[in-house]
């Protein structure tokens, strides 16, 4: 009773219309105590009253209003119900509306839908409706499914499209199924957070350290985080060169980004020397290398990692991306082109990545690549439904007209069915 009325079936509006007078409270009566009800269905009027034809002319009126409203243009309705009328699985569902409908499920599958979602359909105007949804035929699936679809708005717009205009069995998941397959839907994607990787407190100060320089006052400095403390030591640096930057403690791990004096080879050659690992974040994503980017996180506790990657993952709505495969195609984002992935960086979620244009690999952080499908012709159903070529918007486009206060009145043309 609560639904808008303009979304119930027409057959259904004839009773909502009836009941506009009254505030009705439904309750379920069992068949056998319904005596009045029974009494009165046997001792029926001999013909409709003038209330009844009134009411007749309201709903026929409503029904008019609910044709008018949908986004068609009048040639393009004709053609959906001349196509309605040669699909043989709508043609079935036509007479069930017509008649009666079967009291158990059909046998044939393709009917199942239609049968367990009976309530809903209507003839209106020879055309027949999923509620105020036009029951697309086979045939014209597939070129609906491109119009919902050629604006690459996403999955969740896509569907919202159809329930204002089109119905067909599992058109959610055909939806669905064509916006994951589509490459400009993957690179249009809004990204996703991944949740955060803490990283574990080391058994011991200086096991593993963050290195990051920063300018302060004309000055280089070196902040140098220990692992296991929390605490920044700060070196001024009088030459941004690697003899500069090591310090004389040991240490077995040394995180840092890609800067040009951690990338390069001196650093290397003395990380192999002082026999320590050198770990340097994703390019382009600094974040990872947490400790020294943000020196102030106090407290080395587990218990406060945990609650704080439970936070993170909760505010982001973090989810785990999927592993990418050697030879799989995806888009580099911050690039924006396309590329091959080569492996897998031994880094977490890091992976070397390989762009037409350049011949080595690129190392990006998962968050960095979208996985692009690759290109298939789209098809409408996961059964035998044959493909057709995309049909050209119908001519018979109706004029537009003026208002008396001068406006232009344009016929509603969202989706040019
Ligand atoms: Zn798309």
């Amino acid at each position: 009773m609560s639904k808008e009325l303009s979304k119930l079936p027409p057959r259904i509006q004839r009773f909502r219309l009836r009941l506009t007078r009254f505030s009705p409270e439904v309750k379920h009566v069992s068949g056998k105590s319904q005596i009045t009800a029974d009494t009165l269905s046997r001792a029926s009027t001999r013909g409709p009253c003038k209330t009844d034809l009134d009411l007749y002319d309201d709903v026929l009126a409503l029904s008019d209003q609910t044709i008018k409203s949908l986004p068609v243009t009048p040639g393009r309705l004709m053609e959906i119900i001349t196509k309605q009328k040669a699909d043989p699985e709508i043609l079935e569902v036509r007479r069930f509306c017509t008649t009666r409908w079967p009291a158990y499920m059909p046998e044939n599958t393709l009917l199942k839908q239609y049968w367990t979602n009976q309530q809903h359909f209507t003839i209106v105007n020879d055309l027949l409706l999923y509620n105020d949804r036009i029951v697309i035929p086979r045939d014209l699936r597939l070129d609906i499914l491109n119009r919902l679809h050629e604006s690459h708005l996403g999955i969740n717009k896509c569907k919202a499209l159809a329930q204002t205009s089109v119905w067909w069995p599992n058109i959610s998941s055909q939806i669905e199924d064509m916006v994951r397959k589509c490459q400009t839907c993957a690179k249009l994607r809004p990204e996703v957070r991944e949740p955060l990787l803490p990283s574990s407190i080391p058994e011991r100060p200086w096991i593993r350290v963050a290195m990051d320089l920063f300018d302060y006052k004309g000055n280089t400095y070196l902040v140098v985080t220990d692992y296991y403390s929390r605490k920044p030591f700060f070196f001024m640096c009088h030459q941004q060169t690697q003899v500069h930057i090591c310090h004389p403690w040991h240490t077995d791990n040394v995180i840092s980004d890609n800067g040009p004096q951690f990338a390069s080879t001196e650093f290397r050659k003395f990380a192999q020397e002082w026999g320590f690992v050198h770990t340097t974040s994703s390019p382009r994503y600094p974040q990872s290398n947490g400790a020294a980017e943000r020196v102030d996180i106090h407290g080395k506790e587990n218990r406060y990692k945990e609650s704080q990657q439970q936070n993170f993952n909760q505010r982001h709505r973090a989810k785990e991306l999927p592993e990418l495969d050697p030879g799989d195609t995806i888009y580099i984002k911050d690039l924006k082109r396309e590329a091959v992935v080569v492996e897998q960086h031994h880094s977490p979620r890091s992976y070397l990545v390989r762009t037409s244009q350049q011949t080595t690999p690129l190392r990006r952080n998962r968050r960095h690549l979208v996985a692009t499908p690759r290109e298939q012709p789209p098809t409408t159903e996961r059964d035998e439904t044959p493909t057709i070529p995309r049909n050209t918007p119908s001519p018979n486009r109706p004029d537009y007209h003026t208002s008396k206060c001068g406006r232009t009145i344009r016929p509603p043309d969202r989706l040019d069915l």
